[in-house]
């Protein structure tokens, strides 16, 4: 059996976790200890077998009064991948206006996120 310390980063409160947990035959949590809501447990089963993250960012925009658009992904996304998806936002270019929540990419990477925009951005 092994031990893993995380802290659970599913709200503010951060809550200290001890994980137990076995390898073999296939990675199985056995005891969550430390939280204080039953998100705890679930987010570290999750964090241990595929880890997921949430990515903020910016995509360039053509003819806007600002040459940026603050975005974000809809949902979580495999850790693995974020490397793969802010590639895909980094080489990104929309057009003004932009609307707040307005899908930007959709299924960057091949995930199944969207890249949404977090602000407007009107035409210049
Ligand atoms: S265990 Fe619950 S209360 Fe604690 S940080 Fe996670 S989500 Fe928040």
């Amino acid at each position: 059996m092994k031990r893993k310390e995380l802290t659970c980063i599913v709200c503010p409160n951060g809550c200290p976790l001890e994980i137990e947990f076995e390898e073999e035959p296939a990675l199985k949590v056995i005891e969550v200890q430390g939280h204080t809501c039953d998100k705890g447990p679930k987010w570290a089963e999750q964090e241990l077998t595929n880890p997921m993250r949430t990515i903020a960012s910016n995509v360039s925009v053509k003819n806007g009064d600002f040459p940026l658009v603050s975005v974000r992904t809809d949902g979580p996304i495999p850790k693995q991948r974020i490397f793969d998806v802010m590639t895909e936002i980094r080489s990104a270019t929309v057009k003004a206006p932009v609307a707040i929540g307005q899908v930007l990419i959709k299924n960057p990477a091949g995930t199944d996120c969207n890249i949404i925009a977090t602000r407007h951005v009107n035409p210049a």
